[in-house]
């Protein structure tokens, strides 16, 4: 259920009185996802089409183009991946909330995991000349590997885009021993393992630090057109995480960098 609390203060009989409001708004929240989820799959097959046109005049078919019209079309590009990118998180989003999607979880290792994603985020990180240093852990997890590899390629990918210059991004894992607020339900003990990603970026604001993880919240309304993000990766991660009966969180200090944090039950021997 969710439910809209407001408090509205009124004057009866020149007695100043607080009015406690709940709004049951479950239904409107559904109604709201259905149709966030139809209109963006509508969209799918013409954006799709407009990418092909444009990948068509890009690779000179129709012939040569002037340096300006090149320009033109590198913007019509990349705002068009933007905007698929966006459409595609959205029914990912949608579709493992309603359980549509089915982890897959298998027996695997943090260290291939962990190599592939910092492997599959390089290329990003020359780019903004940010240094990646991996310090991974062989232990072994009953998990997902796709969508845990795509939930760290996600932090990964912020941290470079909220870092500067020369910083670098550290990923790194330790076992944590189980104390009795694990996140096994059983009252066997089991160990967890714990993955940070940690950058020397911009830093998250404290009242942002919950709230990132909620579809479309962006600490700067710019984000989106500035770093080309969509606000749905932290939501898409977190759902990730919580289908593996793990917890996700972060931990910031403004103007030094934020730090990542997946726990995550490792497989019992
Ligand atoms: P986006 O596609 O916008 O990156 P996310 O859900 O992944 O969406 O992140 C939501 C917002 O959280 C980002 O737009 C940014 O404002 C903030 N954020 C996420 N990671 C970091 C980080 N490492 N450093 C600073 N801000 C971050």
């Amino acid at each position: 259920k969710t439910i809209l609390l407001s408090i509205e203060f009124i004057d009866i009989a020149n007695v100043q009185c607080t009015l406690l409001i709940a709004n049951d708004i479950t239904e409107r929240k559904r109604l709201e996802n259905e149709f966030i989820s139809l209109v963006s799959h509508e969209l799918r097959t013409p954006l799709t089409s407009i990418m092909g046109a444009l990948d068509i005049l890009g690779a000179g078919k129709l012939g040569t183009m002037s340096e300006q019209a090149q320009k033109v079309l590198s913007i019509a590009t990349s705002n068009t991946e933007r905007l698929i990118r966006l459409v595609n998180d959205i029914l990912d989003l949608e579709r493992m909330k309603s359980s549509k999607i089915v982890m897959h979880k298998v027996k695997c290792n943090a260290v291939d995991i962990m190599v592939q994603a910092t492997e599959a985020m390089q290329a990003m990180a020359d780019n903004s000349q940010v240094q990646l240093v991996v310090n991974p852990l062989n232990v072994e997890l009953w998990a997902d590997s796709d969508r845990l590899l795509q939930t760290l390629t996600n932090l990964i990918s912020n941290a470079i885009k909220f870092s500067e210059t020369s910083d670098t991004v550290w990923i790194g894992a330790e076992v944590i021993e189980d104390k009795g607020n694990s996140l096994s339900a059983s009252s066997c003990a089991s160990n967890s393992l714990l993955i940070t990603v940690r950058d020397q970026g911009r830093g998250i604001p404290e009242d942002k630090l919950q709230t990132i993880f909620e579809r479309f919240q962006q600490v700067d309304a710019s984000d989106s057109r500035k770093k080309g993000g969509t606000g749905l990766g932290l939501a898409i991660c977190r759902n990730i995480v919580q289908q593996h009966n793990g917890r996700i969180w972060a931990e910031s200090t403004l103007g030094e960098g934020s730090t990542f944090y997946v726990l995550l039950p490792l497989a019992s021997s």
